[in-house]
């Protein structure tokens, strides 16, 4: 269909470059070559519409939906097949689609993303279009290795413009793609209003960021037998109407959308600012913790900037430790490359060990310095917890690294930490996060 038209519409302006070199050569016609210049320009106009789902969109009269097509599985098919091959395969989807869509119109939106408006009278023809749609996509074999899986989502569309109805749709696709078992999904209003949320505390984090509204906390470590803090760990803090929000209730979505990446530049300095303070006022603070998430580690040349960062406010590299954790929403690939080329560099911590996915081989490959220990295995008394807990304290200390426990809240978790060896712990039973300024009064004690 789109082919036709993409022929009718160059034959139409190849007709308007000749109806023009006429007038000029036959002026006697001139009128009349005019009008057919006139026309020949409308029906170019009219036809740009018609390929327009947004026009068609206006234009559709009745019940009509969007359905949005994504080939789930495409990095793997782009990996698998190479770039030629794979758009090859994503224009022969986009050919099947058009040939099944009958009563409507396709737009290719990315590569392997696929928009569908179509005109219904009930649910079930539209159910049926997908399983037709899904069916002969399958019959499209290059091998058996590799197969396309490709879901939809279907917005029935309400009196909202083709955009919005669009984004419904595409939001329902993506949720279609965490289901195993169904191919599609229709939106629903409760499959927005999360999407809304997530949406608006990401503005609450970008507008907070450019008016100063991130405050840094820091937690203290204690030694229980030196008895005395051997360090702390720097904890981001958002200030909202005079409320100091912790960093729980927002650092999921921050890193989903990678505003991590931001903000930890933003604690990097503020941290590099407060050492400077506490080295004036001599105040030993050992060394402070900075998180650094997935996204941010993953960034060229973060390396160089936290270097160049730390040598701008003539801060030691000693003085901080970098704390990475694997449980990011964003969970792409491996990080054990990035985490050795850290570790060259930084003193680095694995923060949440056990509840991440931070591998054996990242530990024995790397020089981790510090393993924290997740507050899950801290608290948890039954007797395979305490078997768990016992076996990375022993794991940690037979690989030489320091450990941390954190979340401890109890004398007796204390003491059993005691127990085992670790004496090194972060919790509410010693501090809770602090202010600066409440910090600095607990160094000086
Ligand atoms: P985390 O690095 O594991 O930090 C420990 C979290 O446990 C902190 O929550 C701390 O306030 C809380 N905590 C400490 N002691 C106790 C205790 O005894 N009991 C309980 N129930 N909780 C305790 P917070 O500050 O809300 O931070 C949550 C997570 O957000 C952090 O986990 C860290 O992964 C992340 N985060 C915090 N600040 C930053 C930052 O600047 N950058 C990045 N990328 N992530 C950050
Ligand atoms: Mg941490
Ligand atoms: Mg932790």
């Amino acid at each position: 269909m789109k082919n036709i038209i993409i022929k009718v519409l160059i034959f139409v302006t190849i007709l308007t470059i000749i109806a023009n070199f006429f007038t000029i050569k036959f002026l006697e016609y001139e009128f009349f070559i005019r009008i057919l210049l006139i026309i020949f320009l409308v029906i170019d106009v009219v036809f740009c519409m018609y390929i327009n789902i947004q026009f068609r969109y206006l234009l559709m009269r009745g019940k009509k939906a969007i359905i949005y097509a994504d080939v789930s599985n495409s990095k793997l098919i782009k990996l698998y097949y190479g770039n030629d091959i794979s758009n090859k395969i994503f224009n022969d989807i986009y050919e099947v689609i058009e040939k099944c869509v009958k009563k409507g119109c396709v737009k290719r939106k990315f590569k392997s993303h696929y928009a569908i408006l179509i005109k219904y009278d009930n649910k079930r023809e539209i159910i049926d279009l997908v399983n037709k749609i899904n069916n002969e996509i399958h019959k499209i074999n290059y091998n058996d290795l590799v197969h396309l899986t490709i879901k939809f989502g279907i917005q029935l569309c309400d009196d909202e413009s083709y955009e919005e109805n669009e984004n419904k749709a595409e939001l329902a696709c993506n949720l279609a793609k965490n289901n195993l078992l169904n191919i599609y999904r229709f939106y629903s209003e409760s499959d927005g209003e999360s999407q809304i949320e997530e949406k608006k505390m990401l503005n609450i984090l970008i507008k907070a960021l450019k008016n100063n509204e991130f405050e840094v906390y820091f937690q203290p470590k204690f030694d229980n037998k030196l008895n005395k803090i051997v360090g702390s760990e720097a904890l981001v803090r958002l200030k909202q109407n005079g409320n100091i929000i912790p960093a729980k209730d927002f650092i999921d979505i921050a890193e989903k959308y990678a505003f991590t990446v931001p903000l930890d530049k933003y604690v990097l300095k503020e941290v590099c600012k407060k050492i400077k303070e506490l080295k004036k006022k001599k105040l030993t603070f050992n060394t402070i913790s900075i998180n650094v998430s997935r996204s941010t580690i993953s960034e060229e040349n973060m390396i160089e900037y936290y270097l160049k960062t730390l040598e701008e406010y003539d801060i030691k590299r000693g003085d901080i430790e970098l704390e990475i954790t694997e449980r990011d929403s964003n969970s792409g690939g491996d990080l054990t490359n990035i985490v050795h080329e850290l570790c060259k560099k930084f003193n680095v911590s694995i923060d949440d060990f056990g509840i991440g996915n931070s591998s054996l081989s990242m530990l024995s490959e790397n020089k981790i310095k510090t393993i924290k220990i997740d507050r899950k295995f801290v608290i948890d008394e039954s007797e395979s917890g305490r078997k768990i807990l016992n076996n990375i304290i022993k794991l940690s200390k037979d690989l030489g690294f320091e450990i941390v426990a954190e979340g401890v809240e109890t004398k007796e978790q204390q003491d059993y930490l005691k127990s085992k060896g670790c004496n090194v712990v972060q919790g509410y039973y010693y501090s809770k996060p602090l202010s600066f300024e409440d910090y600095e009064n607990m160094l000086k004690k």
